[in-house]
């Protein structure tokens, strides 16, 4: 037992190293710089047919064939950066808004456990920002949350040191109310997370967390299909490099592009 721990600890203490630049070696590339410029994706290229979505899975241990990419492809990262809004820490709204701050953490740790998130205090390193509040009504429909998900073309890099090439790059607007109790409020936040992370799709099985209509017990854990199904978005190429879509001399000017296949 003793032996077999030892690793664990090295790397434990390895990883606690890593967080904190200047302990120990030099320090590693922050994950999350901030955006240092930004510039609007043009309207054909980013209104363009999107790719037919995949075919079911062989074996249906997922739900693969519900998702669909974005004209430019799918909109999944290696690695994400997330800005959740901070809330009261005092006073009468303290209570709810805390409330409202657990359930996130209980979506966010399941998430964590698949995929590499780093929350950030700065909306501008952030590609996912999460916001407290009621989404409005849309279509004739309320809901308790929403993910919304535009394209942008960033560079991004540390103030001073050299910028990142122009990177098509996913950047998502989570609106999740605080209006509920927090069982309910941390099923919508893993729902809408699983949105952002990019599942733009929806699973017709009430016990995944992207089922499109919620069963009688909020889901709070991800299914094994929820995992399976970003195990194969992850495998699958991302976002278009903006070089190879078209020369920059071409581009007319657009505002940014909302694209929200399946939000809510
Ligand atoms: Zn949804």
């Amino acid at each position: 037992m003793g032996r077999a721990q030892a690793p664990l600890l090295a790397s434990l203490a390895w990883l606690m190293a890593l967080t904190q630049p200047g302990v120990a070696g030099p320090a590693a590339p922050d994950p999350c710089p901030p955006v240092l410029a930004q510039r609007p994706i043009p309207a054909a290229e980013a209104s363009a047919a999107p790719a037919p979505g995949p075919s079911r899975s062989p074996t249906n241990a997922d739900y693969r064939h519900r998702l669909r990419p974005t004209p430019l492809g799918w909109a999944r990262l290696p690695h994400w950066c997330l800005w959740i809004e901070p809330g009261a820490s005092t006073g009468p709204a303290a209570l709810w808004d805390g409330r409202w701050r657990q359930a996130v953490e209980g979506a966010l740790a399941r998430w964590q456990r698949v995929l590499p998130i780093t929350v950030v205090d700065d909306p501008e390193r952030a590609q996912v920002r999460l916001l407290r509040r009621r989404p409005p009504v849309q279509n004739g429909r309320a809901s308790h949350g929403r993910a919304t998900l535009m394209l942008v073309e960033v560079r991004r890099g540390e103030p001073g040191q050299p910028a990142s090439p122009w990177q098509i790059e996913p950047q998502v607007t989570v609106q999740l109310s605080p209006g509920q109790g927090v069982p309910a409020m941390q099923a919508t936040a893993l729902h809408e997370l699983g949105h952002a992370f990019g599942l733009w799709g929806h699973s017709d099985q009430p016990g995944d967390a992207l089922a499109a209509l919620p069963g009688s017990r909020p889901v709070l854990e991800l299914s094994p299909r929820d995992r399976a199904t970003l195990l194969w978005l992850q495998a699958q190429p991302g976002l278009a490099n903006p070089a190879q879509v078209s020369p920059a001399a071409a581009r007319p000017a657009a505002g940014p592009t909302p694209l929200a296949p399946g939000a809510n």
